[in-house]
């Protein structure tokens, strides 16, 4: 009997108890009487998306869970946020993740995110296209602040240095070559001079003067980081036979999606941030389990109150999760795979080496005691610790999906 499977990931899941949250983790304090009901047909435990202790990024942790071992698949963050924005990518590509940023005249930074600016989309056609020395730069548009970058035309190489200096106050650095080879030193100076060019067409775009006469930080340089080439990953067809698709929001999830293979369903109203129409999300998850085999749902916005410190938010968003999840109780003929790509602690205010609940729901599997999906409660689930490589064949064996082993 082959189940349908479907794999919810709520990005920075995991969490450390809060003295102010009565010593319990947003995820154990939130009311969640739909995860609960899911936990309650479910083989539950613990997973390093990486390995123990190990602090994922959220681009190598979804590679792990979907079965692409970053050590040979990860190509860098940049193509598969530009793969989010619908770019397609070409052999030779170096691509890059931007923010649209604010500087002062000296090249300082204001703000990150250019505060946080909601469409950059205006300043794609000015752009996008421009040519430095037989190089085109491909501009394109993501959500809110960010963009991607691609540099195409001639030979080019990743090895160069990000152009982000990380903080409010600090100069933005020139990018410069991370090797001696001619391609990394003709990537850098070709991306500085169009920086250059940028920032002419920047700062006196119209859309920028409407924004200063509003008093908000002009969008007037891009920070640009993340070099990569185009991903080379099998198909999840290929690789096992599932035909998928994916439901998220935030570019690199989209990317991650697109790089092997899945369908992207498009989606109104779902932003990667808090107001995210999350049951249109689950709903579009559900309405499609008859046309795929697998189904990838990606949540951003826990992660996003993590860094914020904001546990409060943090707890009550996942409420608002669980609310969506409804959709996905009492399902038959299917897996459903609830985790975290890694932790974000609202204390520590980024990604934490700390395991991340799992649980495996469905019919007819070994269900434990677990009632309430939690960081500690799951550890007394049967699952055990597992590992982000682990996720996949788990789940294809629990939809009745894994290829038998020896003769
Ligand atoms: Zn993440
Ligand atoms: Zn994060």
């Amino acid at each position: 009997m082959n189940s349908k499977i479907v794999l919810v990931v709520l990005d920075g899941l995991g969490d450390r108890p809060i003295v102010a949250l009565n010593g319990l983790t947003p995820l154990e304090s939130a009311r969640t009487p739909h995860l609960s009901l899911l936990a309650e047909k479910a083989e539950c435990g613990l997973l390093d998306a990486i390995g123990v202790g190990v602090r994922p990024t959220s681009d190598v942790a979804i590679l792990n869970m979907l079965g692409y071992l970053p050590e040979k698949y990860y190509s860098g963050r940049g193509p598969l946020e530009a793969l989010g924005t619908g770019l397609s990518l070409k052999e030779g590509d170096v691509c890059f993740r931007v923010n649209f940023a604010t500087v002062d005249s000296q090249l300082k930074v204001v703000d990150r995110r250019a505060g946080r600016i909601s469409d950059c989309s205006v300043f794609e056609k000015e752009l996008n296209g421009i040519e430095v020395e037989g190089v085109k730069f491909v501009l394109k548009a993501g959500l809110g602040h960010r963009a991607a970058l691609v540099m195409r035309g001639i030979e080019l190489s990743p090895s160069v240095s990000e152009i982000d200096s990380h903080a409010a106050g600090k100069k933005v650095p020139e990018a410069k070559p991370l090797s001696q080879e001619p391609a990394a030193k003709r990537a850098a100076s070709f991306l500085n001079e169009y920086l250059k060019k940028a920032r002419v067409v920047l700062k006196k775009h119209k859309h920028n003067k409407e924004r200063q006469k509003q008093k908000l930080p002009p969008a007037n340089y891009l920070l640009v980081r993340g070099a990569g080439t185009p991903p080379k990953l099998p198909s999840f067809e290929e690789k096992y036979g599932l035909k998928s698709a994916c439901v998220a929001a935030e570019g690199l999830y989209k990317g991650v999606a697109r790089a092997a293979g899945m369908h992207v369903i498009p989606l109104n109203g779902a932003t990667g941030k808090s107001d995210s129409d999350l049951l249109a999300k689950v709903v579009a998850v559900k309405k499609n389990i008859p046309n795929y085999d697998f189904l990838l749902l990606h949540v951003k916005a826990t992660d996003n109150f993590g860094h914020d410190g904001d546990f409060v938010g943090k707890r009550n968003f996942i409420e608002r999760v669980d609310g969506a999840l409804k959709e996905l109780v009492g399902l038959h003929h299917a897996v459903v795979v609830v985790t975290g790509d890694h932790s974000t602690p609202c204390e520590m205010r980024d990604h934490s080496g700390d395991p991340v609940p799992i649980m495996f729901s469905g019919d007819g599997l070994r269900k434990d005691n677990v009632k309430k999906f939690g960081e500690r409660e799951c550890a007394k689930g049967i699952v055990g610790r597992i590992s982000g490589k682990d996720v996949m064949p788990e789940a294809l064996n629990l939809a009745g999906r894994a290829p038998l082993f020896g003769s």
